[in-house]
């Protein structure tokens, strides 16, 4: 009777255990269990095939970030969001926007006057759907971000139009 007690004893709580790990996939250094290249530190440059991104990368972020989909306006997750922190890479963590360069944009989606640091994202230009565009990626991983155009506020006139699906935004208590 006792050793039936302490097994379900046991399972009980390794079932608890077992639960909380799976749901918490950011360790205490911000790095992510699911996914090895994530680092909110290393500035190494990744230059790694599609196949492996499929693998480590949530579909959703997946799509944006490797195939350049977007998101439709006004549906991510930071379009409207305000907050004193850090804008961070969801694929591979390097440090893009601070809020204090975010503004309130009316194209739906997260906007920014400028970048945390100059290499913090690299452009390219874009001729699909008939437009002139430039568009933005991670200096770190090339994965898509978004598109920049001249028409942002003081003081540098520019609007990094963002995808929120590719961002991970750090309060700033914990970014301290
Ligand atoms: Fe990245």
């Amino acid at each position: 009777m006792i050793t039936i007690r302490l097994t379900i004893f046991i399972s009980f709580f390794s079932t608890l255990f077992l639960t909380g790990c799976s749901q918490n996939a950011t360790t205490m250094n911000n790095e992510r269990t699911d996914n090895p290249y994530y680092s909110r530190t290393d500035t190494t440059t990744l230059n790694l095939p599609d196949s492996v991104w499929k693998k480590v990368l949530p579909e959703d972020v997946y799509e944006v970030a490797r195939h350049k989909e977007t998101e439709r306006a006004f549906t991510g997750k930071y379009w409207n969001h305000t907050g004193t922190g850090t804008y961070y890479c969801a694929a591979c963590g390097n440090p893009l926007f601070r809020s204090d360069s975010k503004f309130a944009s009316s194209c739906g989606w997260p906007s920014f006057f400028e970048t945390l640091r100059k290499n913090s994202v690299v452009y390219e230009s874009d001729n699909s759907f008939g437009m002139e565009r430039t568009e933005v990626l991670c200096g770190r991983c090339g994965g898509h971000l978004g598109h920049i155009f001249d028409d942002g506020p003081p003081p540098t006139g520019l609007r990094f139009c963002m995808n929120s699906i590719v961002l991970d935004f750090e309060g700033e208590e914990k970014t301290k």
